[in-house]
């Protein structure tokens, strides 16, 4: 334990799921964890995740030292092997085909501190490929809301938005996938008025609480949005004085809205358009209008487009630099801000500066005595699909993508092109399999650092307990690997790296590792301030300017149509699981919860079929199959279908798309045509 550890009072950390970042301590008496009140949940709450996010850090099942691969499968092996074979072979490559032949993926799970040893490594090495699984859930959030306002992060913080008069709430589903932020802070208004706009094409926890649900065709929420942006400026719902202060190219905008005729775009979406227009009402006349989105907006090609949409919502309304409004991602993982604001992005070096901005550049020279590659490398997907060709060798810490990228029999066969494969991990995965050497790392409880949460707030993880057997924390790992194969030496004291990410990364400048173990820092974080920006864009937009674009946006179909008798096939995640379930399967008490998928089928959509309920089907699209019992349920709307990415019997993603959103490069996700059939 290092001496930063130890000065800590409390054994309180962070729970290593969803994106809230609730504080967990360990119950000495059950053995487990239990909630501790924190910066978010201020009364100590979590929910059946966090309560069980002890089971994985105990479970037999985990690594306990380095393997190799043989002929023979794989041989456990001594850590001085492992890296050896790792200095060999990535040496081999990166001398045979240079640095760029080596990709890294970086991890949302893992912390501030991790990640940013991890991008350094691979910078001092020669490459910018290097990212991290933000690529497969908001990278487009972050591209609109960067490009427009110059941040890509929740514009306000989980706590004020208790304040909002109305929320819009689209593609996310908080009461099951936030669950402590939704029942801490957006129920409660909810209970006292505030009113709900739902926009998801299935009816879930968070329908429940709705005053308005608008079932949205997936693929088809631009429509919806401008036809809102429509009565809006129609109806003289926008906020005049906003509109001259502080933003530009309003009249232009509100004549590219000539042609939305708002009957047709609520046809097109697939809404009733009363409801729609109720819900453009709500919004509009709200004195505090908060959007909250997620990945029913973001896993799009036209993922980025969608938010733009969203954005001229809050812009026309004046609902952004105030308490209670904004545009508002909810992140889905611990550490899927942090990791990003870390670096570990292929286009932008901590702190989201261009990897050619000469200032940003200049400060890691200083830092690491070399500068990093100019040029951008490639993103998650493109480092997949050149696997093999372009890109030889790959280490992954802590992320599982032959399973949570789309198109997985096609993963799996760039997997098998890889010359050579580092797996960094706490179990055998779907990843793991491809591994040349699988290195056993650490669990949340098991590690110092800090990881940054949905709302920009940095928060403090203290180590509990100790790796099992020679497994290692993970910034030993990453330094490790650093000092192998880019001959220096790489800190291994989160303190230490926590400092320089601050000396770095200008969002993170002023905090401190101890300024942040007693409630959060939350960046920007201004000279002289104690705690941070909670409200972003109030005089002045993130990027330094007093006005924001109004941007006209045009619908993008799909990149598939449906034909025939196909249906379009979603994806979303339950309160039980979490991602691909690697973890939260492992649990007994979650998985006592759900064990396995359903598929969500409307009752006409099975009649057609003759599907009945608990009978299992095959869901087929062009790139592959998988099965599971149906749930026939009136919840999800007819043409729709819908399935979670937490079960390794029904790996939806065998089956899902992989258009890309050309701006952000994340698949999409929501929408698949796929056949359904009794199987
Ligand atoms: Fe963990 Fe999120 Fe549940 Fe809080 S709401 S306990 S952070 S999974």
């Amino acid at each position: 334990m290092t001496e930063a550890d130890r000065t800590v009072e409390a054994r309180d950390s962070v729970c290593p799921f969803c994106g809230v970042g609730c504080s967990l301590s360990y119950a000495e008496g059950t053995g487990g964890a239990t909630g501790a009140p924190g910066p978010i949940n201020a009364d100590g709450e979590i929910c059946p995740k966090g309560a069980a996010a002890f089971d994985i850090v105990t479970h037999g099942e985990r690594l306990t030292q380095p393997l190799l691969r043989t002929d023979d499968g794989f041989v456990a092996a001594s850590w001085t092997e492992a890296l050896d074979r790792i200095e060999a072979r990535i040496g081999e490559i990166v001398a045979t085909h240079g640095p760029d032949a080596v990709g890294f993926f970086a991890s949302s799970n893992c912390t501030n501190e991790e990640n940013y040893t991890l991008q350094k490594l691979a910078r001092i090495l020669g490459t910018n490929n290097v990212d991290n699984c933000a690529r497969l859930c908001h990278s487009s959030t972050v591209a609109a809301m960067q490009d427009r306002l110059g941040a890509g992060a929740m514009t306000n913080t989980v706590e004020d938005l208790r304040e909002a008069d109305a929320f819009l709430v689209t593609g996310a589903n908080p009461a099951e996938q936030h669950p402590v932020a939704f029942r801490s802070y957006l129920l409660p208004a909810i209970q006292d008025g505030t009113t709900l706009i739902h926009v998801d094409p299935r009816a879930n926890d968070t329908t429940e609480a709705a005053d308005i649900h608008l079932p949205v065709r997936p693929g088809h929420d631009i429509p919806l949005l401008n036809a809102i942006a429509k009565v809006l400026v129609e109806e003289g719902l926008v906020d005049e004085a906003f509109l001259d202060r502080r933003t530009e190219g309003f009249e232009a905008f509100r004549a590219s809205l000539a042609d939305v005729d708002v009957a047709e775009r609520a046809a097109l979406a697939g809404v009733d358009e009363d409801d729609l227009r109720a819900a453009a009402r709500a919004y509009g006349e709200a004195d505090r209008a908060a959007a909250v989105t997620g990945m029913g907006m973001s896993q799009h090609r036209c993922g980025t487009d969608n938010v733009h949409a969203l954005l001229n919502l809050a812009l026309l309304t004046g609902n952004i630099g105030r308490r209670g409004t904004g545009v508002n991602p909810l992140r889905g993982q611990n550490n899927v801000q942090g990791a990003s604001d870390a670096g570990t992005l292929p286009s932008v070096l901590p702190g989201y500066r261009d990897v050619d901005d000469p200032a940003a550049r200049a400060a890691l020279a200083e830092e690491w005595g070399i500068e990093p590659p100019v040029e951008p490398g490639l993103t998650e997907v493109e480092m997949t699909h050149a696997f093999g060709d372009q890109v030889r060798a790959a280490v992954v810490l802590g992320e599982n993508p032959a399973a949570t990228e789309p198109d997985g029999n096609a993963t799996a066969e760039h997997f098998e092109d890889l010359e050579f494969l580092v797996a960094i991990d706490l179990f055998e995965t779907e990843t793991t399999q491809y591994a040349d050497v699988i290195l056993p790392g650490s669990a949340w409880a098991e590690k110092g650092g800090t990881v940054t949460n949905t709302d920009r707030q940095v928060l403090r993880m203290r180590r509990m307990t100790d790796p099992p057997g020679e497994a290692r924390r993970d910034l030993d790992i990453v330094a490790s690997l650093g000092e192998r194969l880019a001959d220096r030496p790489f800190a291994s004291d989160p303190a230490a790296v926590f400092e320089e990410l601050t000396r770095v990364s200008p969002i993170y400048a002023g905090m401190s590792y101890e300024g942040v173990a007693n409630g959060g820092q939350r960046w920007p974080y201004p000279d002289g301030d104690d705690s941070g920006t909670e409200v972003l864009h109030q005089d002045r937009f993130a990027n330094g300017d007093r006005t924001a674009p109004l941007v006209p946006v045009d619908h993008v179909p799909p990149a598939t149509a449906p034909a025939g008798d196909e249906l379009v096939l979603t994806t979303g995640r339950i309160i039980t699981h979490f991602n691909s379930g690697e973890l939260t399967r492992r649990s007994e008490t979650l998985t006592r919860m759900v064990s396995e998928d359903a598929l969500q089928i409307h009752p006409d959509d099975a009649a057609d079929r003759g599907v009945d309920d608990g009978e299992v089907v095959r869901v087929a699209s062009a790139r592959g199959a998988v099965t599971a019992p149906a749930d026939v349920t009136s919840a999800v709307r007819r043409g729709t279908v819908f399935l979670t990415v937490h079960f390794a019997d029904s790996p939806v993603n065998r089956v899902t798309a992989d258009a890309l959103d050309p701006t952000a490069k994340i698949p999409e996700y929501k929408h698949t045509p796929v056949t359904v059939e009794p199987q």
